[in-house]
């Protein structure tokens, strides 16, 4: 039996790698950076999906029906999967009405799906393989490129996903998806921080601030911010140095999100980031008592690689690349448009892949 290569140890990686051992292939797992985990392992860890496949089509009208309804079909016993292995459940639900799914322990999670990877290597190989690299969203290059942000984006991420897959793809002759410029982020403060903090220091209170560009364009109404905020990011993006202001009056500090108070999460922020309103570069709105400065920050890319049900990678004519999979964010055109867990998406084309891989 030929030995299956998997490029990357983070969501999507260790599942293959899992599922390949679980069917009985050997495997050998390659992983660019310092250690297993990759996003994954900074994350929020909530795996989801929309309660409707009707409502995942209509968040993210851009992606591929197909594989959407893979996503949306496989996930609860992908998920139960994880649970058997013994992935540690942090929440039995996601507590949005919106989404169905699991809260894991990322740190568990590693545990529960790590078997032998090899450190500090390029996973791109000869053979069969399976891209797992997590996106190109480390590649300032690449984001100028298929993003067109107006400046460089911080990232928000591991650091090493840095578009290795799409270049080996693209050598091979794959095709791309739709929304290479979409990507899914968040406004953060514009401060120093570190990978510690990519959750806790997320600015998610847009839906109640008043939103200005660094000229004093007001260029996002409350009304218009999505569930999930990311499109305030996106549109932060391609505003001056990608940065905003939330402008907040007293009733805006008094909303909750989930546990905390909007006035919290302002008093989290670090201090270089929040602006006393004498010191804004525009006449403040009446009523504002806060400011706080955010830039937009990139977790992963949305766009990819084309891939088919079974997470091979397509040519332009939609024929199999013989031997080469995708699967995670490498595999793009999911959730173009809108927003989806890519913990969910990594996991099911995860398994697809192996599969898929296992039974040639
Ligand atoms: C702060 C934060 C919060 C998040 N919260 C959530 C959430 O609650 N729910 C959700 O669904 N998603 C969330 N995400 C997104 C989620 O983490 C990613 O969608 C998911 O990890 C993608 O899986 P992946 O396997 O494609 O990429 P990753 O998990 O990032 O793994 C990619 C791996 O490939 C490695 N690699 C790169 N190049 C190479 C190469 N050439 N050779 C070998 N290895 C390589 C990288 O080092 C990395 O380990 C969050 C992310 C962050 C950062």
């Amino acid at each position: 039996m030929s030995e299956i290569s998997v490029a990357g140890a983070g969501m999507a990686g260790l599942v293959a790698a899992a599922r390949l051992r679980e069917l009985g292939r050997p495997v050998v797992v390659r992983e660019k950076g310092t250690r297993a985990g990759g996003s994954m392992l900074l994350s929020s860890c909530v795996v989801f999906r929309h309660r409707e496949l009707e409502a995942f089509r209509a968040e993210c009208p851009g992606g591929d029906e197909a594989l959407q309804r893979l996503v949306w079909e496989r996930l609860d016993d992908a998920i139960a999967w994880l649970v058997a292995r013994g992935a540690p459940v942090v929440w039995d639900e996601t507590g949005n009405p919106r989404t169905v799914g699991k809260r894991f322990d990322p740190r568990g999670l590693v545990d529960a799906l790590d078997g032998d990877v090899v450190l500090g290597v390029d996973g791109r190989m000869d053979g069969p393989l399976i891209l797992c690299t997590g996106g190109f969203a480390a590649s300032a290059e690449l984001v100028t490129r298929y993003v067109a942000p107006a400046a460089p984006l911080r990232l928000r991420a591991n650091p090493w996903s840095a578009g290795d897959g799409l270049a080996h793809a693209l050598e091979r002759g794959a095709a791309l998806t739709g929304g290479m410029d979409d990507f899914y982020g968040r406004n953060m403060p514009d401060a120093a921080w570190d990978e510690t903090e990519l959750v806790s220091l997320s600015q998610l209170y847009a839906r109640f601030a008043r939103i200005f560009d660094e000229g004093g364009a007001e260029f996002f109404g409350r009304d218009q911010v999505s569930w999930s905020e990311t499109n305030v990011v996106a549109a932060t993006a391609r505003r001056p140095g990608a940065k905003a202001y939330y402008l907040l009056d007293e009733a805006a500090l008094s909303e909750r999100v989930r546990d905390r108070t909007v006035a919290d999460m302002v008093a989290a922020a670090p201090a270089e980031s929040r602006v006393a309103l004498g010191d804004l570069p525009f006449a403040p709105p009446e009523g504002a008592v806060a400011a706080v400065r955010v830039v937009a920050s990139i977790t992963h890319t949305i766009g990819g690689v084309r891939v088919d049900e079974r997470a091979r990678v397509l040519r332009h004519d939609g024929t199999p690349i013989e031997g080469l999979w995708a699967a995670g964010v490498d595999a793009g055109g999911i959730a173009t448009g809108g927003y989806a867990s890519g913990l969910a998406q990594a996991l099911v084309l995860g398994l697809a892949a192996a599969e898929d891989a296992a039974s040639r």
